[in-house]
């Protein structure tokens, strides 16, 4: 099923236009896009499944009447939310036809902003991806100047799509810092200056009525990669994002643990040695001052100045300074200096990881961000540092594996969070000013 799921996201870059599809039956969105809890089940229930589905699963699976269910089905396929797709294979009786989230139900518009990138994608309701974009960025430049870019890119997938921005169902937006649930506003972002409380879901309330939603980039990976990734199906993950900072998404029973204001799993500030380098938090010796792109650099530099490394010494007399990029290409190279470093850090990173193991005692913990494509160094000595740190018990069935979607996890992440914020109950104008004034008729 997983393996299923990737060749969508790795194949499934669609060049025909999907404007045929998106004529929608119901006109222009109106939210909620469910009316009623069983919708919101049924919807919930059909996303989850790779499959398409028949009304006797459903009825199964939501313990509910055959009638309850087959009525609500087709005021769901009334809507455009549902769609006849073939028939189940034969009980023994008439055969039922099974039910799909058409494309034609509308489109998620998915972002992932990272410290130095932004990716923006269209998806279907059902979170597959229709169109893919991501581009080299710096979130230091501040909200006005990136979110303009994001703005551009999307627009630019929407024409490309010959699709229009009201098609859009729900805009799910991934953030590189912490983010109050509540309000969906980033709160003092230790890498991102300028941002602090600035209104993200506004910014799109120009150009979109949908309604836009704002999480943790991290939190939006372990979501992407628990819906149709490696941990697909695991209950209990620990997704840990290692770059220009280093956090963590928990899974926990199957959902998404937010705590109480939305920053559990803030891994990065952990600190590690009170006497270490001050941190971008304000804080000395938190894990991603002493483990994160920037300091893995800044001792591979300190290494290659040291004279322990002729290719780094020459690169870095070349250019000044060096690159993660270079460091990991080093490293995969044998190179002594880059190895040194990223083993450094992979020790660190497993060693504060073990705590958490022993704490939330998950089955699978998964590692993606850029520094984890350096490769397997830094697995090696994040594992062996787990295995060696932790309970027995926890760690007996630990599988500790690399991102399966990588580079698109945000993205599908972002879709997965936005698509079943807005098929619940709760959505609506409190995401988006904007999203009353289309439903009277605007
Ligand atoms: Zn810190």
């Amino acid at each position: 099923m997983t393996l299923k799921r990737k060749s969508v996201y790795h194949t499934q870059q669609r060049n025909e236009k999907v404007s045929d599809e998106l004529v929608r039956k119901g006109g222009p969105p109106r939210y909620p896009l469910v009316e009623d809890r069983v919708q919101a089940e049924i919807m919930a229930c059909i996303r989850a499944e790779a499959e398409p589905i028949s009304r006797a699963r459903l009825t199964e699976a939501l313990n509910s009447s055959r009638g309850k269910i087959s009525s609500e089905v087709a005021r769901l396929i009334e809507k455009g939310l549902l769609a006849e797709n073939g028939l189940a294979a034969s009980e023994g009786g008439r055969r039922s036809s099974l039910l799909v989230i058409p494309a034609s139900a509308g489109l998620i518009a998915a972002v992932d902003i990272g410290a130095t990138s932004i990716d923006v994608a269209l998806t279907t309701l059902g979170s597959e991806l229709i169109a893919h974009r991501g581009e080299p960025a710096d979130v230091r430049e501040g909200p006005l100047s990136v979110l303009d870019r994001v703005k551009t890119l999307l627009s630019e997938l929407i024409d490309e799509q010959a699709a229009s921005p009201r098609d859009m169902l729900a805009i799910g937006v991934g953030v590189p810092g912490p983010v109050e649930q509540a309000s969906g506003l980033l709160t003092v972002p230790p890498i991102m200056p300028g941002w602090d409380r600035f209104p993200i879901r506004g910014a799109f309330a120009g150009e979109y009525a949908a309604p836009v939603f704002v999480d943790n980039d991290v939190n939006v990976m372990a979501l992407g990669e628990h819906w149709g990734g490696v941990a697909k199906g695991v209950a209990d993950v620990i997704f840990v994002k290692i770059g220009t900072g280093i956090g963590s998404g928990i899974i926990v029973g199957g959902r998404l643990h937010r705590g109480g204001q939305g920053c559990a799993g803030d891994f990065g500030h952990i600190c590690v040695d009170p006497d270490g380098p001050l941190c971008s938090c304000g804080n000395t010796g938190c894990l991603e001052a002493m483990a994160a792109a920037p300091a893995i650099v800044l001792q591979a530099e300190r290494c290659a100045r040291e004279g322990k490394s002729a290719p780094l010494m020459a690169l870095l007399q070349e250019k000044g300074e060096l690159t993660m990029k270079e460091v990991g290409e080093a490293a995969r190279r044998g190179d002594y200096c880059a190895l040194t470093t990223i083993r450094r850090s992979g020790r660190l990173i497993g060693q504060t990881l073990a705590s958490a193991v022993n704490v939330l005692n998950p089955s699978m913990i998964v590692i993606g961000g850029g520094v984890s494509r350096v490769g397997n160094a830094l697995l090696a000595e994040v594992r062996s540092a787990v295995y060696q740190r932790s309970l027995p018990l926890a760690t007996r069935n630990l599988p500790i594996v690399m991102s399966e979607l990588d580079d698109v996890a945000g993205v599908v992440g972002a879709s997965v969070m936005a698509a079943g914020e807005v098929l619940s109950l709760q959505a609506g104008s409190k995401h988006n000013p904007s999203v009353g004034r289309l439903e009277r008729g605007a």
